[in-house]
């Protein structure tokens, strides 16, 4: 039976296992996907025995999403650009690698039906998901794009090296004060420390978008901030969780899930709130997000 594995630490509380097993029931695909927790300093080592034993690809997650690309015989266009690798495919003698976060991103804000075109779009946050990100958001003919970042100088590295793709303007949350945007992107981990970064306030256009790559519990931070903002749309990304994943088990597979009745069922399975809950009790009932709310007594 093929096999593959995603791999990271920690690993156990991660559901790319059952988004394969939805993804190869759904295609009567027959193959194992598991979870195996991989220390930082067992990578190159763990990536040796994998390939030794056979098997055919893996996800790459915290904290290897950067260090892995070192370990890869190739890595696509888009790794490099993005600094990051999450999906890992065998070749005879080791691991070519890719990055299908800005393909599930891109795939998920098609599916709710949010518009960058001709937009003003600002990105939180200048990590590799924000890189990986970017590419489809330069894509896709924004008004303009700024990144803004806690450290100040993560987003000047990062509009020099997307230059040949499109203007990135590089920002602190500070010195956005005064600025107006029609979406803005999460890409920060504050989520799951329970944190949003202090942003100036003002931020978002009447009509404007919220998305935050985090969801679950992490999202809530963020769509608090966003309920605030009287924001149209606030969406997690658990959409883009299941879209990175489809590619990932297309380039394996060559055939691509319908992933979106795994959405449904995703969050079925994690228990997470719609829109009746936290963020609805707090605003009107036109925000649509995914909060996991504390046990009822
Ligand atoms: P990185 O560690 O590469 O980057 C983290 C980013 O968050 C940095 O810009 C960092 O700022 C910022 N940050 C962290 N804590 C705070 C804070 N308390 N206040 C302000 N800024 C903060 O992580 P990734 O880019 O890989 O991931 C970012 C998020 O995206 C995570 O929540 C991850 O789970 C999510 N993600 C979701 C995916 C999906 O499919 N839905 C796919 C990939 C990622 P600084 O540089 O100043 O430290």
């Amino acid at each position: 039976m093929d096999r593959y594995a995603v791999i990271g630490q920690p690993i156990a509380h991660s559901k790319s296992p059952s988004i394969h097993a939805h993804f190869a029931r759904q295609t009567g695909q027959v193959l194992e996907y598991t979870a195996l927790a991989v220390p930082a300093d067992r990578l190159a080592e763990e990536l040796q025995r994998l390939h030794a034993l056979g098997l055919r690809g893996l996800n790459v997650t915290l904290p290897h999403k950067q260090a892995v690309a070192a370990q890869c015989e190739s890595i696509s266009e888009r790794a490099r650009q993005a600094g990051a690798v999450n999906t890992l495919q065998r070749t005879e003698s080791g691991w070519s690698g890719d990055n299908t976060d800005g393909v599930g991103f891109a795939a998920d804000l098609k599916r709710l039906g949010i518009a960058l075109r001709a937009r003003r779009v600002l990105v939180l946050g200048a990590g590799g998901a924000a890189r990986g990100i970017l590419e489809p958001i330069l894509a896709a003919s924004p008004a303009l794009v700024a990144v803004s970042n806690r450290n100040p100088w993560k987003p000047e590295a990062l509009a020099e090296s997307f230059k040949p793709l499109g203007e990135v303007l590089p920002r602190t949350h500070v010195a956005l004060k005064g600025d107006r945007f029609d979406v803005i992107v999460n890409a920060t981990s504050a989520g799951h420390s329970g944190q949003m970064p202090l942003m100036p306030s003002g931020l978002l256009a009447p009509g404007g978008d919220c998305y935050d790559l985090s969801y679950g519990p992490a999202h809530a931070p963020f769509a608090a901030w966003a309920v605030r903002q009287n924001a149209a749309r606030i969406e997690d990304g658990l959409g883009m969780l299941v879209g990175q994943a489809a590619s990932a088990f297309e380039i394996w597979r060559g055939v691509e899930p319908a992933w979106e009745a795994v959405i449904v069922a995703l969050r079925r399975e994690l228990q997470v709130g719609t829109d009746t809950d936290l963020v609805a009790a707090v605003h009107a009932p036109v925000h649509r997000s995914h909060v996991e709310l504390p046990p009822q007594d």
